[in-house]
């Protein structure tokens, strides 16, 4: 029988370890397949985290538990990720495409021959293989693609792509330590993260985004407001990224990041295709724009054409009523 290695991820917001919906993603999908399935879990956490894994029909789980795991190294990592690759010798390999992935997997999958499929949308299994569709030139076509004479595959998916279901329950995973024997030529002291304590934009279900429709820096104050009723993380334009009103890690789209919420709701922002090939994967768009001849309308699901200054704080006020009754 063919045989999957997810690559998992873990979050600790609010102090609290867990897997992020990304993985749990992956677990979702690879039920769809009749496959031995099996995960990779590194850092301190990982035998905690392990608990959560116990239901979703893993037959094996690969452990690192050292704590220099903690922060992503990409020397101890690929290491540890080839270690687990040798021992459950599988045929594809899942992982997702947050900026650990992205580093991470073409490192492993160069020292196996083999190579990348990522910014994966949707997943065809067949046989002991996978085809993969995938956005190209900016979102503007997709394509299919599928490995030829790759001896493993690896494969890296978009965050809030594939369906997420429950666990279907099942047996605990036995777990299998792996060791760390690789004697390190860097070592990582810090990770400085940013202050929000709100959801990275690529796991974000709700993004609220601002651009320079707001005027000002301090207008984005606005968005803030919204997004903490709605629970979304806010976003922004390159317009006023590079205008220094926010940090780049709030920018949507081709040279910012690529989101896929179930709501994203462009504040000023035009809709330029740059910034389209960002979020235009989003399942509702609401754009809110004073220029009804606004190239964000052409992809929006709900448009609004008015001054930003009125419809926001208006709408906030509405759905802090209503969300205050649920
Ligand atoms: C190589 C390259 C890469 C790029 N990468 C990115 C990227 O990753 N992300 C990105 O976003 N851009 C990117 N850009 C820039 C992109 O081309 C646009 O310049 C940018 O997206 C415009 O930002 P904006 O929509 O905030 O500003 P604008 O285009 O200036 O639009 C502002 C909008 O606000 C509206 N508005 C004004 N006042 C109000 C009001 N009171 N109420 C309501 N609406 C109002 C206006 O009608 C207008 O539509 C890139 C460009 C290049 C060349």
């Amino acid at each position: 029988m063919a045989k999957i290695l997810l690559y998992l991820e873990t979050t600790a917001a609010s102090g609290k370890v867990q897997l992020k919906r990304s993985s749990l993603e992956l677990l979702s999908e690879v039920q769809r397949t009749g496959w031995t399935k099996e995960a990779l879990l590194l850092g301190s956490h990982a035998e905690a985290a392990a608990a959560e894994l116990s239901a979703w029909g893993l037959s094996a789980l690969y452990v690192a538990g050292d704590a220099s795991l903690d922060l992503y190294n990409p020397e101890t990592y690929a290491a540890v990720f080839a270690e687990a690759l040798e021992k459950s010798k599988p045929q594809v390999v899942l992982g997702t495409s947050s900026s650990t992935g992205r580093d991470l997997f073409p490192r492993v999958a160069a020292h196996f021959q083999s190579g990348v499929i990522s910014d994966g949308v949707a997943c065809e299994w067949t046989g002991d293989t996978v085809k993969i569709r995938k956005p190209m030139y900016s979102g503007k076509c997709f394509v299919t693609g599928e490995f030829l004479n790759a001896p493993v595959k690896f494969v890296l998916m978009r965050p809030n792509q594939l369906a997420l279901i429950a666990a279907p329950g099942g047996s605990a995973p036995q777990i299998q330590k792996l060791g760390m024997q690789t004697p390190l030529k860097t070592v990582i002291k810090e990770l400085v993260k940013g202050t929000s304590e709100k959801l990275d934009l690529t796991e974000a279900n709700v993004i609220v985004s601002g651009g320079r429709g707001l005027k000002e820096a301090a207008n984005f104050k606005l968005l803030q407001d919204l997004g903490d009723v709605l629970g979304a993380t806010v976003g922004a334009s390159r317009a006023v990224v590079d205008a220094g009103w926010v940090p780049h890690n709030m920018q949507v789209g081709q040279t910012g990041k690529t989101v896929a919420p179930s709501l994203y709701i462009a504040v000023g922002i035009s809709g330029a295709i740059q910034h389209l090939a960002g979020m235009s994967g989003s399942k509702v768009i609401v754009a809110i724009n004073s220029d009804a001849n606004a190239p964000i309308f052409q992809k929006a699901t709900y448009g609004v054409v008015g001054d930003l200054f009125q419809i926001v704080p208006a709408l906030t006020e509405e759905f802090r009523k209503t969300l205050a009754h649920h």
